[in-house]
């Protein structure tokens, strides 16, 4: 069993050195909490338990603290899929609900598992889930003064449970400012990707991480033979050739974990119920 988790980037140059420490203690606790969890539960279960809880930590531009768009809205978008059934849901740019991610998750029983904005709402709503504002005053604050200050803080997690099954999930407020109507990579399979040799949740400008099919191309690549670590170089190798931004975190079915970015620094933390790996 096995966990690895990622809270998007940090950036020295806008972000100080007690937010690193906040983020490295609020990361640790989360992996070392899910993988508690994932004593008793299902892979795909404690994905979405970690993904929740990454959601509502403020230090995260995913659930509470999302990044607002230009028309000053927040819109959401999340994804998980589970690699031993294949199946993967997700909602794009849903609006006003806490957690984006148990959405997707209640959407895993239907025939239509990916829903958009106010279909995804509707969905939502029926479903039992409350209205609920994730706006937070900072994020306010960064729109009215139109300072875009990058917002790579997109949440995910990938897990090996007890019986060897994988998935992963990802979470995500958008990168701020953006066009009405944009969609992510974070509920797409680009972003978002699992079956039962590996599992991949990345993070980055969405638009270079669909250019590349970053996390399936991972899973293809270690479906294919390769180890995760030369699929995840690969990867990025080629990511370089169009200037991509983006990390990822990745698992395979044997417990091998792997995490690369374009560009200094993913955060991420990853736990084996013994140690701790968390970025530096
Ligand atoms: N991938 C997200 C997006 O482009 C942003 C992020 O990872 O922070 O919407």
């Amino acid at each position: 069993m096995k966990i690895i988790i990622h809270g998007g980037f940090f950036s020295e140059s806008d972000q100080s050195h007690e937010v690193k420490i906040e983020k490295q203690n609020s990361l640790k606790k989360i992996a070392k909490q899910s993988f508690e969890f994932l004593q008793s539960h299902s892979a795909e279960e404690t994905v979405v338990h970690a993904v929740k809880l990454l959601e509502d930590d403020l230090l995260y531009n995913a659930g509470m603290g999302s990044q607002i768009q230009s028309d000053g809205k927040i819109r959401m978008s999340a994804s998980l899929m589970n690699g031993q059934t294949q199946k993967f849901s997700g909602v794009i740019n849903i609006e006003n609900v806490k957690n984006p991610i148990e959405v997707a998750q209640v959407l895993m029983k239907e025939d239509d598992r990916v829903l958009g904005g106010n279909g995804a709402k509707i969905y939502a709503t029926e479903n039992g889930f409350e209205d609920f504002s994730t706006e937070i005053p900072q994020r306010r604050k960064e729109y009215e003064e139109k300072l875009k200050t990058g917002g790579k803080g997109t949440v995910g997690c990938v897990a090996l449970d007890r019986e060897g099954r994988l998935s992963a999930a990802t979470s995500t407020g958008g990168k701020g400012f953006e066009l009405v109507g944009r969609i992510s990579d974070s509920a797409t399979v680009a972003g978002n990707f699992a079956n039962e040799f590996c599992a991949v949740s990345c993070t980055g400008v969405g638009e270079d991480i669909v250019s590349n099919a970053t996390a399936a191309k991972i899973v293809i690549r270690v479906t294919d033979g390769f180890s995760i670590k030369d699929a995840v170089e690969k990867t990025f190798y080629e990511l370089k050739e169009i200037d991509g931004f983006a990390g990822a975190i990745a698992i395979d079915k044997n417990g091998n974990i792997a995490h690369q970015d374009s560009h200094p620094t993913m955060v991420f933390a990853s736990y084996d119920g013994e140690n701790f790996e968390v970025f530096e």
